[in-house]
């Protein structure tokens, strides 16, 4: 009995609307397949922004690490995942789409997190790396038993962060830092308020005919991600390749008012021997 008890409640977790979160968006107004339609197609902007930051961050990479892909690799597991749980809004669909998210933010945490602010007691940045990921693997653990614990691993993650960027940009004068700068943390908190809005001001929103707020989110958040880890990634080229004497663009041109910003690398290795 136990045993088709439990396998019963395995298969219940991968059921349809088995997550408690169910968003503003009408459920199945557009599809019998698909809980929440907007909400769904909007994840696909993972999987094009994703690519292209592959590519643009790719020269970066090559000098600095490698590694540094895995966080754009995983934004499309992000996607993946966020599509999946707004599809069915399931509770694995609920815990995947959550918990890729503390992963990323996990993985840029410790590719990028500055050695200088490292705590007196971590000596390198492998050991740095391996205590967010015994951090991560804790809060993954932890989130299955109490899933709002990931929930406040993330907004420590998130503050933490942006409290280390404001710390840095204090000193910053570079022009075309602080506009990159301004520009994250306005795109941060325009999909933070469209989440909160979603979330909490649903009836407000119902009453306008317009439930997209959360989709809204999907879109900005992952524009936001852009500017945000390009920002973050061009402190640590100056700090860890100031040799290759990193430069702030915006692709396709750097001359629209918007695009994506990337790093382009004017010194070469040569540079640095003759150095
Ligand atoms: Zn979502």
């Amino acid at each position: 009995m136990g045993g088709i008890y439990s396998s019963e409640r395995m298969a219940g977790v991968f059921s349809y609307e088995s997550s408690e979160i169910d968003w503003c968006e009408d459920n199945y107004k557009h599809s019998e397949h698909v809980v929440e339609y907007f909400n769904t197609i909007s994840s696909f902007v993972f999987f094009i922004i994703s690519p292209i930051m592959l590519y643009l961050l790719h020269p970066y990479a090559k000098e600095r690490n490698l590694a540094i892909h895995i966080v754009w690799i995983m934004m499309i597991f992000v996607g993946l995942f966020s599509a999946y749980f707004h599809m069915t809004l399931s509770f694995v669909g609920q815990m995947l789409d959550e918990l890729s998210i503390l992963w990323v933010l996990a993985m840029g945490y410790s590719i990028w997190f500055p050695r200088k602010l490292f705590p007196s007691f971590i000596k390198d940045r492998s050991t740095f790396s391996r205590l967010v990921l015994v951090i991560a693997i804790i809060t993954t653990l932890s989130s299955f038993v109490k899933p709002t614990a990931n929930a406040y691993a993330l907004n420590c993650f998130g503050l933490h962060l942006l409290y280390t960027l404001a710390v840095e940009m204090r000193c910053c004068t570079d022009q075309k830092v602080l506009r990159l700068a301004k520009l994250s943390v306005a795109l941060w908190v325009l999909a933070i308020s469209c989440w909160i809005s979603d979330r909490f001001g649903c009836s407000f929103w119902q009453r306008l005919n317009f439930c997209y707020l959360h989709g809204i989110w999907h879109i900005l958040i992952v524009i936001a991600v852009a500017y945000g880890s390009t920002l973050i990634a061009y402190l640590d080229a100056n700090y860890e390749i100031p040799y290759s004497l990193p430069g702030l663009q915006y692709w396709p041109c750097d001359k629209w008012a918007v695009g994506l910003p990337h790093i382009v690398l004017k010194g070469t290795t040569k540079t640095q021997k003759r150095c």
